[in-house]
Parts: C-alpha cells; sequence; structure tokens
C-alpha cells in the first residue's frame, strides 16, 4: 500500500485489555479466584481506525506500542485488518497501554489503565507520517495520547486541507481553545459535553444547547451521541441543529459504541464527501447500533458485510 492511497488517518492511542470475571471485586491485599480471563484489543484510536478499516476504506494508524508481547500483537492486530502499520513505533521505553479490569458478577467493574508507549508518541512519529496525514481525506484523533500531539496532528492535517473529527476522550475540563479551532467534525457524547460546557446533557434538547455552546468555540459542525437515543449535529454554516434518531436496539455491550460511531463517521467522510452530515450520521448510528448488540469493543465492530446495503 502507497501512502498516497490512504483515506483514513487516525492518530491515537492502543490499548491491551485483560479482563478477569470474578464473583466480586478484591479487596485491598486479597487474591481472589476469577472464573474466566481473556485479552481485548482496545484504546480509543486503535477501535476507531478498526471500525473504519473494517468499512472498507484504506486507514493508516498512527501509535506507539511497546517492544513487548502485546505491542507485536497488536500490530498484527492492525495487519489482520487491513490497516497500514508502517507509522506503529516500538519503544523499549514503556510497554504497550494496558486496561486491567476487573468486572464482578453484577456487572461492575474495577479497571486500572496504564498509558505506557502512547504517552511516548511524539513529533518524530507525526513528522514520518505527514506524507500520509497530507494526503489523508479525514484524519481522526482523541485524547488518550498526549494532548499537544494530538493538537499538532489536527494542525498538520488542516495546513493539507483534510478534514478532521476530533473527539475530546476522555475528557479533559481544561481542553485547550485551539482544538475547537482545528476540528472540522467535534464528536463527543454526553458526558464528555457536559464537562466541556458545564451544563446537563442528558436528553435532546439538553444537547442542542450543549452542541450551540462548543460550536460557538470555533468548529466546523459538533456531533453529540446519545446513546439508545441516536445523535444531534449542529452545523455553524447552516445554523441548524437536527436530531437524528437510531432504533434503539437491546444492548448487551455498549462499550466502543461511540469508537464504532466515529469510525464509521470517517469511513463516510472519506468516501461520500457530496453526502450530508446529518446523512452520515444516520448510518454511522446504524453501525454503532450494532456493536452494541455483541460483547466486547473491536470484537463487536460490525464488517461491511454484516450491514445492510442501503448503508453504502
Ligand atoms: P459512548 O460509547 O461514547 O458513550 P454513546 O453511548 O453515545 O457513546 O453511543 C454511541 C452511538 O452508539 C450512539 O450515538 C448510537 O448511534 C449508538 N448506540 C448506543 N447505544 C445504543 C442502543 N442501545 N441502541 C441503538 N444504538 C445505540
Amino acid at each position: 500500500m502507497t501512502e498516497e492511497a490512504i483515506d483514513v488517518v487516525v492518530v491515537g492511542s492502543c490499548m491491551t485489555d485483560l479482563v478477569s470475571q470474578a464473583p466480586r471485586l478484591p479487596r485491598a491485599g486479597e487474591t481472589i479466584h476469577g472464573h474466566k480471563f481473556f485479552i481485548g484489543f482496545g484504546g480509543k484510536g486503535a477501535n476507531q481506525c478498526i471500525q473504519a478499516a473494517r468499512l472498507g476504506v484504506k486507514t493508516a494508524m498512527v501509535c506507539k506500542v511497546g517492544k513487548d508481547f502485546f505491542g507485536d500483537n497488536y500490530i498484527q492486530n492492525f495487519k489482520d485488518n487491513g490497516v497500514y502499520t508502517d507509522f506503529v513505533g516500538q519503544t523499549s521505553d514503556a510497554a504497550t497501554g494496558a486496561a486491567s479490569i476487573t468486572v464482578n458478577d453484577a456487572g461492575e467493574n474495577a479497571i486500572v489503565i496504564v498509558a505506557g508507549a502512547n504517552m511516548l508518541l511524539g513529533r518524530e512519529e507525526l513528522q514520518k507520517a505527514l506524507p500520509a496525514i497530507s494526503h489523508a481525506k479525514v484524519l481522526v484523533c482523541q485524547l488518550e495520547i498526549s494532548p499537544q500531539m494530538s493538537l499538532q496532528a489536527l494542525r498538520m492535517a488542516r495546513n493539507s486541507r483534510v478534514k478532521t473529527i476530533f473527539n475530546p476522550a476522555p475528557a479533559i475540563p481544561d481542553l485547550d481553545p485551539d482544538f475547537y479551532k482545528v476540528s472540522d467534525v467535534f464528536c463527543c457524547n454526553e458526558s464528555e459535553a457536559k464537562l466541556l460546557t458545564g451544563s446537563s446533557v442528558t436528553n435532546v434538547e439538553e444537547a442542542h444547547r450543549a452542541g450551540q455552546e462548543l460550536l460557538k468555540r470555533g468548529c466546523g459542525s459538533v456531533i453529540i451521541t446519545l446513546g439508545p437515543q441516536g445523535s444531534v449535529v449542529l452545523k455553524a454554516q447552516e445554523s441548524t441543529s437536527k436530531h437524528i434518531p437510531v432504533t434503539a436496539a437491546t444492548a448487551v455491550d455498549t462499550t466502543g459504541a461511540g469508537d464504532s460511531f466515529i469510525g464509521a463517521l470517517a469511513f463516510y467522510m472519506a468516501n461520500y464527501s457530496t453526502v450530508p452530515l446529518e446523512e452520515m450520521a444516520r448510518r454511522a448510528n446504524q453501525v454503532a447500533a450494532v456493536s452494541v448488540q455483541a460483547v466486547g469493543t473491536q470484537t463487536s465492530f460490525p464488517f461491511r458485510h454484516n450491514l445492510p446495503a442501503e448503508l453504502f
């Protein structure tokens, strides 16, 4: 694959999820027996990249993993999903990002995240990826790497007139205001919108209001995802705010639904530039709705062949 052929570039995180299921969460100093263990691929950046790739667009991931078993394994996971891996750096200075997750029989969890190598993704790697970034159709960033690196990547894309999607997750209260200015689409969920605006966001009406507040800060469009209520789309150019409902599905596991939505949105923005953003959000809603109906994060993300033809 040549760099010129890459349509979606994601600059972001990779995390290995180490999940133990146990009757209850252990207390400090205690060792207990669990009944199941599995390893999953996660990290918001990688999740979004893999969802876009599964819908059939050429994608590249720009990230950093450790020179360790989990890093090697993650690179293989990207390859298995058709993601271009030349910009996946490996370092001996930190371990691959990992989330140790314990889930009890009531479905509650206790999680320790160690970002590790994700925080070592730096200017050098971005510079290496610049030819791919500047020839892409869409660049996607989140906040699980150093925020300054995300901002730098978004600026690089903007300088080459590449469309940008910024997902301010996990949300930080003192977000650099420049993030809004470099976002063509600023896409977040209810809790992120609440943290960024200081207002409650629990329904469509409140999401319209929060979206208007975010839009004023300088982004081209805002999308707020609302779980089973779908999403709202606001566009600066048209001063419109539209609710895009989704047929609510019986959720089995909603982990990664927002990442599925954003990966799908990147796919649509890269492939259907003349389709209105509201229609892209309608289709992304449907892709994400499929993801909540199966267990796991990337394991639940649909491939193009699992989806109805009307989405393409
Ligand atoms: P996050 O995972 O970031 O919390 P959301 O919960 O808002 O994100 O979900 C993202 C998208 O997933 C929603 O906009 C919607 O399209 C879809 N979705 C989530 N839950 C459901 C559900 N129960 N039924 C149908 N679609 C859902």
